[in-house]
């Protein structure tokens, strides 16, 4: 009893952010059965991770700390203003939650509706560059504490999920961009697979 309560007194420790050339980064990421005080702390150890990062990160999923679980957390509104009432249903549920950790994350429908935005992430250092998605998703999860959700999401917020879902079935926003931009970022790719490797 006495360690629990030691242990909620620690601040969660931040963990590496694996990049480029991590296997970790190139697996299909299995779901979370159950929703154990472990996969609590990573989620935790995740959002301290995501907010102290020097480039300042809107999500996070759990690959890029190496773990290949179905879990991901978000940021995508730090300014309470940001939550007007014109944004979508899923900003106005989840924005006012943020940072937030979401369970076994998926898309049950994307909208044929397209939006091109530059693309960073955390694994990708130095490299950027403009993705196409789907404007909206109708994204179902989990939160942390098993309550399901499901719930129609634009904005940023919808961008976010997309890329972190990505994350969770192996592919990374590389992937998407067109051959001339991935022809720029590829050196770096390449340089920081070399890094990574070097690492294990
Ligand atoms: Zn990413």
């Amino acid at each position: 009893m006495m360690l629990s309560f030691l242990d909620k007194l620690v601040k969660p420790r931040r963990m590496r952010i694996v990049c480029n050339g991590h296997p970790a980064l190139r697996k299909r990421s299995l779901p979370i059965v159950t929703i154990t005080p472990e996969v609590r702390e990573l989620a935790a150890r995740m959002i301290v991770t995501m907010l102290e990062n020097e480039i300042v990160g809107v999500g996070l999923a759990a690959p890029q700390v190496g773990v290949n679980i179905r879990l991901i957390v978000l940021n995508t509104c730090t300014d309470s203003k940001r939550c007007a009432p014109t944004l979508s249903p899923g900003e106005l549920l989840l924005n006012p939650q943020m940072p937030l950790a979401l369970v076994n994350p998926e898309l049950l429908s994307v909208s044929e509706e397209m939006d091109t935005a530059e693309e960073g992430c955390l694994s990708l250092p130095g490299i950027s560059g403009h993705v196409t998605r789907p404007l909206r998703v109708l994204l179902s999860a989990r939160t942390l504490e098993g309550e399901g959700l499901q719930v129609e999401c634009g904005g940023l917020l919808s961008r976010c999920l997309q890329h972190e879902i990505d994350h969770l079935d192996g592919k990374l926003f590389y992937d998407h961009l067109d051959q001339d931009e991935q022809k720029i970022a590829a050196p770096v790719m390449k340089s920081l697979e070399r890094r990574e490797k070097a690492l294990q």
